[in-house]
């Protein structure tokens, strides 16, 4: 479908709410002016969030790299170190993590995500002990962390199931799944960048059990490694198809791959005309995902800006450690007063919002905004190093 006015028809159908086909997305994608597809998203996002539609929101978490030691080697990676590569891999001990947690609770974030390779020793006891500690230490942190291709790896390392290895660490503590591990789910690309990951369909199915054991999660697509549009949406309509029967996805969260220090250097990253596209197609195809989120980590800060005239709601994070993306070339930083400023600057009221997306703090009065510079200067990061230098933390916006 190339006639302007029947493309313009889906539009006008999906900005009502009404449900679009797969075929009917990659149309619009391919094919709708860029400024038409905006409007139509924006609109969406208004009906969702009418009352509340002024308000995009940030969250403050810690992201916790815990080893970049892995057995899985996807090539878009630069962050892993392989077991046998002594010089290279490292893991934080529990007093490391712990010191991490308390910096966190001091600067007033509300989340950790987990992130780290599939290291050949780390079962579910593991996760259970960390988190256990976690918890008992900062009852208040909400546990947002892992994904569905670490809980087959710790259940294949333990020797249980899926099922089982969820129960326990929920049990343990694990609040909710970030999306992490999803790249994309369809068979051709996923296995040309992480050939040794499990199916598309199998993230898939350890998701749904997931939600099925009351532990929610977020959903993210990597752009840019080399797959087609179709495999874009079709990538999504697998995300919805699954969200029909449970529900849990919070939240859905696209972005670009970084091409720097990994194997797949040189291969073309999606434009930021492609990634506000499908920023827009997300937010009317996925008519049951409540969240878009824009990720400027990867895009810049001039596109996260537009993607919440796109169809996004949320800015992502401002991430008190990273080093997955950043090791492969993301270089977008900021602070919290940057991104108040960026939202308010975007037309929108910025709101600080808990894991579960409820407003903390709504900024309705520059005034009155949190006084917080020193998040910036005075905390110390180890992760790219080990655990023995100690530079500047850095902060940065996150993709979960
Ligand atoms: S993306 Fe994750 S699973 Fe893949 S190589 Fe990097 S650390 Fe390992």
């Amino acid at each position: 479908m190339t006639d302007q006015a029947a493309l313009q028809s889906v539009l006008d159908r999906a900005a009502a709410g009404g449900r679009i086909t797969p075929q009917e997305a990659l149309d619009l994608y391919r094919h709708a002016p860029l400024h038409a597809l905006g409007s139509a998203a924006d609109t969406a996002r208004r009906r969702r969030y009418a009352g509340t539609e002024h308000i995009a929101t940030y969250i403050i978490e810690r992201n916790i790299n815990y080893t970049n030691v892995c057995v899985t080697a996807c090539k878009f990676c630069a962050f892993y170190a392989a077991p046998k590569d002594t010089k290279k891999g490292w893991s934080r001990d529990l007093d490391d993590i712990l010191r991490r947690c308390a910096e966190t609770v001091e600067l007033g974030g509300t989340q950790i995500m987990f992130q780290g390779g599939h290291h050949p020793d780390y079962g579910v006891e593991y996760y259970e002990e960390h988190f256990s500690a976690i918890k008992k230490a900062f009852p208040q942190l909400v546990i947002h962390s892992l994904g569905a291709s670490e809980v087959e790896h710790m259940a294949r390392i333990s020797g249980v199931s899926a099922e089982e290895a969820i129960r326990r660490i929920h049990a343990a503590g694990l609040d909710s799944f970030a999306g992490a591990g999803a790249e994309l789910l369809p068979e051709r690309p996923r296995k040309a960048i992480a050939p040794l990951k499990e199916s598309g369909e199998r993230w898939l199915e350890i998701m749904e059990i997931a939600h099925g054991l009351g532990v929610e999660s977020t959903s993210t697509m990597l752009m840019g490694t080399g797959e087609t549009n179709a495999e874009r949406i079709e990538h999504m309509r697998m995300i919805r198809d699954v969200q029909g029967r449970t529900g849990g996805f919070r939240a859905f969260i696209p972005y670009t791959y970084q091409p720097e220090n990994n194997h797949l250097k040189g291969r073309t990253q999606a434009t930021i005309f492609e990634y506000l596209r499908m920023i827009a197609i997300a937010r009317l195809f996925l008519d049951n995902i409540a969240h878009i989120q824009g990720s400027w980590l990867t895009v810049g800060k001039e596109a996260g800006q537009l993607s919440l005239h796109y169809g996004a709601d949320d800015l992502g994070s401002i991430m008190l450690e990273e080093n997955v993306v950043s090791s492969a070339g993301a270089k977008h930083r900021s602070n919290r007063q940057e991104i108040i400023d960026l939202i308010r600057k975007a037309g929108r009221t910025p709101a600080q919002r808990a894991t579960t997306y409820e407003h903390l703090a709504v900024h309705d009065d520059p005034a009155n905004d949190p006084v917080d510079d020193r998040v910036v200067s005075h905390i110390s990061s180890t992760a790219l190093e080990g655990g023995t230098a100690h530079p500047e933390l850095k902060l940065v916006p996150t993709t979960n």
